[in-house]
């Protein structure tokens, strides 16, 4: 039995204050990091609450009901979300992530869809706006989100037979009502442009090696071929509560071998700077990746650091900015736009556009993470006791 560590210290309550830079920071759409890394990509955590207990992010020994989620009124209205989002487009963000905890929880969802959907690129363009969800409420939510102007969605599902989905879930929810959530996405048309093509409908699949490894070639052999991409995240050691142990990491590349043995795999180039996922395409007969079999991902986000083109911002449900998925404190944004007096970060007055994008721009300017990097550089195991960190249902993944 694995030794769980709880928490002792909420991270949530501690922070680091957003400030004015002595000089204000025009957002130009060049914005570079201390280690010279764009500003591409936010996700932004709408809730911390989840309807799953996965055994990986939300712990049902940790997360019971008498968990301190955060109290309505400290959350981000979808106002509040939508000014600061345009902001960080402003900054140079191209793609927008609602995620949670499970975003489809947080009433209306829709309403936020339609406001960031409005916002353009700094080059006039439409933002790729996606949603990770669970695929609990996909039936009943996937023709609003659609309406809405989401473009696509990824679904996170960890296995297709039933006793071991509801296992991985942990609330014992079966795995044939998220399979339905998928098709209602489909039906939706989420996954395809107003011009009928495909935008990337995808299938996370987080494996811990002895829980749910059985399900690769399943799931493999289930989405070959049906135009829904199938992306294996490596497990990881995320927040301080999932008890994480390197053993319980399959590296990507024995994923990889394992499906290549039965449905043979090409690698192909990816798909945008920055990205996550190394992409295999299923081949045909001539060895060749057949785009009608469609790809698979892999995210190797232990065994192997993309830390060097991380353009990725996230928003806490709270309004806080985490320049890391790792990190341990986030510069508090809700103070500095409310001008609650007293409040950490407050100008005495609600910030200001300009204000704002000059927060946003010095904290961006300020970033040199690089967690995953420097872990490889220690014993496995060890980089997990070198600090705590958020949970990831708080920050979103
Ligand atoms: N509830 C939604 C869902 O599950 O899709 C959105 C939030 S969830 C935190 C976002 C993603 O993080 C999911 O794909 C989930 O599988 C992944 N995730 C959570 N904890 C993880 C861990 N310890 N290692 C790898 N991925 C993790
Ligand atoms: Fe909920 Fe998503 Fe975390 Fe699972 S991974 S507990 S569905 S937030
Ligand atoms: Fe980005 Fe931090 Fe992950 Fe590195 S460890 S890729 S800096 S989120």
């Amino acid at each position: 039995m694995s030794e769980r560590v709880i928490p002792l210290v909420d991270h949530r309550t501690q922070g680091l204050v957003a400030t004015l830079p002595p000089q204000l920071i025009a957002a130009t759409g060049l914005l570079a990091d201390g280690l010279g890394r764009p500003l591409r990509d936010l996700r932004i955590s709408v809730t911390d609450r989840c309807n799953f207990r996965c055994s990986y992010c939300m712990p049902k020994e940790v997360f019971t009901s008498d968990y301190a989620y955060l109290p309505h009124r400290a959350l981000l209205t979808f106002e509040e979300i939508t000014r600061v989002a345009k902001q960080f487009v402003a900054h140079g963000v191209q793609k927008i992530r609602l995620t949670g905890g499970e975003p489809l929880l947080r009433k209306h969802i829709e309403v936020l869809v339609a406001q960031l959907a409005a916002l353009r690129t700094t080059d006039g363009k439409p933002l790729d706006l996606t949603l990770t969800t669970n695929g609990s409420l996909l039936r009943k939510k996937a023709r609003a989100l659609k309406d809405a102007g989401l473009n696509r969605v990824t679904v996170s599902l960890d296995g297709l037979n039933d006793a071991v989905f509801r296992r991985m879930n942990d609330v014992d929810f079966p795995v044939a009502d998220v399979l339905d959530g998928l098709q209602a996405a489909q039906e939706a048309g989420l996954g395809l442009n107003a011009q009928g093509q495909p935008t990337g409908l995808k299938v996370n699949m987080v494996v811990k090696r002895g829980t749910n490894d059985d399900q690769i070639l399943p799931m493999a052999r289930h989405f070959r071929g049906s135009g829904i991409t199938l992306r294996f995240i490596e497990y990881m050691d995320v927040g301080a509560t999932n008890g994480w142990r390197m053993n319980e990491v399959m590296p990507s590349a024995e994923v990889v071998r394992h499906i290549h043995s039965e449905m043979p795999l090409a690698q192909l180039d990816p798909s945008a700077p920055g990205e996550t996922a190394e992409r295999w395409g299923y081949a045909g007969p001539d060895g060749q990746h057949d785009p009608a079999l469609g790809e698979i991902g892999v995210i190797s986000s232990v065994t192997q650091a993309f830390c060097g083109d991380c353009n990725r911002a996230r928003l806490s449900t709270e309004g806080k900015v985490y320049l890391c998925l790792f990190a341990s404190q986030g510069h508090d944004l809700r103070g500095f736009i409310r001008g609650t007096p007293g409040a950490d970060g407050s100008l005495g007055h609600p910030a200001s556009d300009d204000e704002l994008a000059s927060a946003i721009g010095a904290i961006w300017q300020g970033r040199t993470d690089r967690y995953s990097q420097l872990r490889a550089s220690l014993p496995p195991d060890e980089a997990q006791k070198s600090g705590r960190r958020v949970e990831m249902s708080y920050i979103g993944g």
